[in-house]
């Protein structure tokens, strides 16, 4: 594309095009994979201005790779953002996300609605760190003001949580951040930047677990940070002060709105070294390339398999944004105008004692869905968590968790509609039989 043209281009163009000329030595119109651990420097000088942070240039794959760099670009232009940081994995995506804006001592305020990974991280790992996090309830608002105190660094939650299928107040919970001066992150994987920008809504970090529907192939793990540029970090103490982890360099000060994910490159990326791939860039490219297409027909399926299982004698309940009867669908349609996103749960019907054996024998019944444990692939997924990621957990305990023992989830893929409603249908006679 031609930069110096006026137009501002369309998602659907940016998705193909963003951060990417065709390579002036080869001609190579597809991005190449630079599948180099580093970067030969031009000169003594050059190297000395590299490593001071005076020129911007890749070094080591381990900080920055040119084929990851397309894939940042595009995802800093799909988010309307200033830059983005794309890492291994989204669990690290968020941990670096909190290493690089926290403190010892710190606090966080996040959603209890959150992926088990995240909600893991955050309880258990940020505690050997001394930062100290409460749970509240998404869309609880005074539970969130409530929560905050002046130790509070940041506010946390997911758009759409998985497994709950909760969709997230962003506004109100924006406009808190904004009061307090801090900033809130957001985990934007479920819905990505086709279905909504969290920035629009006072979102200032965005993070993804590249690895689900961005990608949406199954075929890497990869995450990314995504600073929309809209939070002033001139009064956050680990992006203001001197780093001594850095000759003392103020971040802040030297590169303005860029301090934050260039400290979170720099500093923390460098020093813990979860560093993406230049292949699962690639792979990333790849899927991005046709996020919009592929998200139009995950949400069409998934909201025909929604209407299907609620129809359906043997189904208890559903929950999907997409639904009237959802709590959620009057924030779904604020937020995620174009649709509800790909990922649905419902109860199959019966006794909760024999809810786990039903589950195990729906789930064994099914022919084209595969039973794993990811969303947000071209293929239809599915999984059920009391047999699964939760079975050590008591009927109790799962209630608790908000995944009852009867809960199925299930990631609608691309495939024909009639042929997965047919698989489902199936499997519920299979598994009340
Ligand atoms: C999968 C997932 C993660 C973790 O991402 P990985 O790429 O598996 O490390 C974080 N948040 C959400 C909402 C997810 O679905």
């Amino acid at each position: 594309m031609n930069s110096s043209s006026e137009r501002i281009f369309g998602f659907e163009t940016r998705q193909v095009h963003a951060g990417h000329i065709p390579d002036a030595e080869t001609g190579a119109r597809a991005v190449p994979i630079y599948q180099s651990s580093s970067f030969v420097f031009e000169s003594a000088e050059q190297a000395a201005r590299l490593f001071g942070l005076k020129d911007y240039g890749d070094i080591y794959t381990r900080i920055s790779n040119p084929t990851t760099a397309v894939l940042e670009e595009r995802l800093a232009s799909l988010e309307n953002a200033t830059g983005a940081v794309v890492v291994a994995s989204g669990m690290s995506a968020q941990f670096l996300t909190f290493l690089t804006l926290l403190e010892p001592g710190d606090e966080v305020v996040a959603s209890s609605h959150l992926y088990g990974g995240s909600a893991t991280q955050l309880t258990h790992t940020l505690k050997k760190l001394s930062v100290k996090v409460s749970f509240v309830a998404p869309n609880d608002v005074p539970a969130w003001k409530a929560a905050i105190t002046p130790k509070t660094k940041l506010l946390y939650g997911e758009t759409v949580g998985n497994p709950s299928g909760s969709v997230l107040d962003l506004e109100p919970i924006g406009k808190l951040a904004k009061a307090h001066g801090i900033p809130f992150v957001v985990d934007n994987t479920l819905a990505t930047p086709w279905l909504c920008r969290p920035a629009d809504f006072g979102a200032n970090i965005i993070l993804y677990s590249a690895t689900k529907f961005l990608s949406g192939h199954g075929n890497a793990i990869l995450g990314a940070v995504v600073d929309a540029g809209n939070f002033d970090f001139k009064r956050t103490p680990s992006i203001a002060a001197p780093d001594p982890a850095y000759h003392n360099l103020r971040f802040y000060d030297t590169f303005g709105h860029y301090g934050f994910l260039m400290k979170l490159r720099m500093v923390s990326l460098r020093d813990i070294g979860a560093s993406a791939s230049p292949m699962n860039s690639f792979l990333a490219i790849q899927g991005l390339e046709t996020l919009s297409l592929r998200m139009e027909r995950h949400i069409y399926n998934a909201q025909k398999i929604a209407e299907f299982l609620e129809k359906h004698s043997l189904v208890e309940w559903v929950s999907y944004p997409g639904l009237n009867s959802s709590p959620y669908h009057a924030l779904a349609k604020k937020y995620l105008p174009r649709g509800a996103g790909g990922v649905l749960s419902f109860g199959l019907k019966g006794s909760r004692e024999q809810a786990r054996e039903r589950g195990v024998k729906f789930i064994e019944a099914l022919q084209i869905f595969s039973h794993l444990a990811n969303i947000g692939d071209v293929r239809s997924l599915v999984i059920h968590p009391a047999s699964t990621t939760h079975q050590q957990l008591t009927t109790e305990e799962l209630d608790a968790a908000g995944v009852p023992p009867e809960l199925i989830r299930i990631s609608a893929g691309i495939e024909n509609i009639e042929d997965l409603t047919w698989d489902l249908n199936r499997a519920l006679h299979a598994a009340s039989a």
